[in-house]
């Protein structure tokens, strides 16, 4: 039997729909869902194991999984020997220092004989040391935000996205200690064929991030517009220019940023184009 490449990915929660469908755009069609712990793919020699989070950097340090999608907060907190080998931009967070709202907050030293409740102590311990401050660490998982106003606690580590479950808990945050993501993460030593598996994969996954926030644009143009079109698309190359059947007009082709989008609209109808399609890109290969 051929050889597979394990991948460990959440069963459920924040990271699961990003992973599936980062394997999915990869062309890794899974057989079983997410209340299997084992599913192999239809296609392509991978086996996802699902998995919680917290027990992703462990699975993949010890060989259990090949590599695993995990958020980069909890392979900073597990410090297992796992090499992040790729960022995948979803997932994204901060794992911040919060205090009641009524605090004034004087800089690190304010935690001074704190109690701080956090489900990460590894890495606020750290942050502690480094500003050489000692606090009482209390472990809790799950729910971290309401302690202070159940008076469990003075404040809180935890991870923040927009802000809004602090704002409700009437928490301020103070400090970021750090930033995460969603990462790919390898075991140390993997077969020659696990390897080559897994360079197809990062290929693969290469060329749907590429794409990712581009769209391809088409607009016709008179002839003698070409020239002042083409200066406004910043496209992979230049432009495709193909001629259209009425006589002195053409079809102009590109690759524009979806950050860039609605000046470089403005700025082609300005030049003269018309007609101008917008379509999403899947993949892009190089
Ligand atoms: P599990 O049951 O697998 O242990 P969990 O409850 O520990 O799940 P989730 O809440 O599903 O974890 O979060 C998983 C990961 O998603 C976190 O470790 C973090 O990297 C990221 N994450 C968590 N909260 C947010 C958020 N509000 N915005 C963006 N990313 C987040
Ligand atoms: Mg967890």
């Amino acid at each position: 039997m051929q050889e597979k490449l394990r991948i460990a990915v959440q069963a459920k929660g924040r990271l699961n729909e990003g992973s599936l469908k980062l394997l999915e755009e990869s062309g890794i069609h899974l057989i079983f869902g997410s209340r299997n712990l084992v599913s192999p793919a239809k296609n392509f020699p991978v086996e996802v194991l699902y998995l919680r989070d917290d027990d992703i950097p462990q699975t993949v340090a010890y060989g259990a999984a090949d590599v695993g999608i995990v958020g980069e907060n909890e392979v900073l907190e597990k410090k297992e020997p796992v090499e992040i080998i790729k960022r995948l931009g979803f997932s994204r967070c901060r794992l911040s220092l919060a205090v009641p709202q009524q605090v004034d907050y004087t800089g690190p030293k304010w935690f001074e004989g704190k109690k701080i409740a956090t489900s990460y102590p590894g890495i606020l311990n750290d942050w502690l040391e480094k500003n050489q401050v000692n606090a009482e660490i209390h472990v809790i998982n799950g729910s971290v935000e309401i302690s202070p106003g159940i008076g469990l606690a003075d404040a809180i580590f935890d991870i923040v996205s927009s802000g809004s479950t602090l704002v409700t808990n009437r928490l301020k945050e103070v400090e970021v200690v750090a930033t995460s993501e969603a990462v790919m993460v390898r075991n140390h030593s993997l077969s020659t064929t696990k390897q080559a598996i897994l360079d197809e994969l990062i290929f693969r996954l290469e060329s749907v991030q590429r794409a990712e926030g581009k769209k391809y644009i088409l607009l016709n143009a008179p002839n003698d517009k070409i020239a002042e079109i083409s200066a406004v698309l910043p496209g992979m190359k230049s432009p495709t220019v193909m001629p259209l059947a009425e006589e002195g007009w053409s079809s102009v082709h590109s690759v524009i940023d979806e950050n860039d989008f609605w000046e470089v609209i403005g700025r082609l109808k300005k030049a003269g184009a018309e007609g101008i399609l917008v379509i999403p890109i899947e993949k892009m290969i190089f």
